[in-house]
């Protein structure tokens, strides 16, 4: 599932096509892609449309657009944008493409259809579903520990509640808690404050060197280019399926669910 490092390439490589084009079409495989409004109004509001600005706000994709309105696009867990030329080949998993005025196409790509788009007058409705965002300059070790106050879930799940912190999911839940050698079953609101900075700086490292590979293809995520991240190449427990070793003390990785999610640490290395 692409996540704020994956959310954010995109971000970054879509950006250089599409700014200051126009949108000239829209072209739906499966209409159940667009949440809001309806499908005739989605495409006629948004024909005819510049696209001024592409901003990431936790896993979500903002497309401002020239009369103020903002195309919301969320891939969840199996989506992509690929940026092609307008006579490319249509893929099998492409629900939806928005034609471009520089003879370029955005094709979202969604095996399993979760994704969606939306197109709404304001977007900031989003900023109070979600908690900070990790990478910014506001996101301080005291930040985070007022995030962390008085809770009672694991860990593992308060790092991947978007009410918490943007933009973590599974995978870097699972990497930031190894990377600061925390259980994932830990209370929350139990960690020391020397755990909560060790934490603080581990979700940082970890999300900077994901966005440095260009996302983690673990699964169907691919760049705007068609190509694959090479995040995953650097993890050290997410994916870890089958008994390998931690790298630090050669112990198996475990798998355990926490709240639902398959989750990977190391129990000696992991307290
Ligand atoms: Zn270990």
């Amino acid at each position: 599932m692409p996540e704020l490092p994956e959310v954010e390439t995109i971000r970054n490589e879509l950006l250089p096509h599409i700014v200051g084009r126009q949108v000239t079409g829209v072209t739906l495989f499966w209409e159940g892609i667009v949440r809001q409004p309806s499908v005739k109004e989605f495409c006629s509001r948004l024909i005819g449309q510049r696209l001024t600005r592409l901003a990431r706000r936790g896993k979500y994709l903002l497309f401002s657009l020239s009369s103020g309105e903002v195309l919301i696009i969320h891939l969840k867990m199996t989506g992509s944008l690929l940026i092609k030329p307008a006579s490319a080949e249509v893929g099998k998993f492409v629900r939806a493409i928005i034609h471009l005025d520089n003879n370029t196409e955005i094709h979202f790509r969604d095996p399993r259809k979760f994704g969606l788009m939306r197109l709404v007058a304001d977007a900031g409705f989003i900023d109070d579903k979600l908690g900070p965002e990790p990478l910014e300059a506001g996101f301080t070790p005291q930040v985070l520990a007022q995030c962390l106050a008085n809770r009672t879930a694991p860990i593992k799940a308060l790092l991947y509640d978007q009410t918490v912190i943007a933009g973590i999911g599974n995978m870097y839940a699972d990497e930031a808690l190894f990377a600061a050698r925390i259980h994932p079953l830990r209370a929350g609101g139990d960690l020391s404050s020397a755990e909560v900075k060790k934490l603080h700086r581990a979700i940082q490292q970890v999300l900077r060197s994901a966005i440095g590979n260009k996302g983690a293809s673990t699964d169907t995520y691919f760049r705007p280019d068609g190509t694959r991240g090479t995040a995953h190449f650097q993890f050290q427990v997410a994916h870890r399926l089958g008994g390998e070793s931690c790298s630090v003390c050669g112990s198996p990785i475990e798998r355990i669910t926490v709240r639902n999610r398959g989750t990977y640490f190391c129990p000696k290395c992991q307290l």
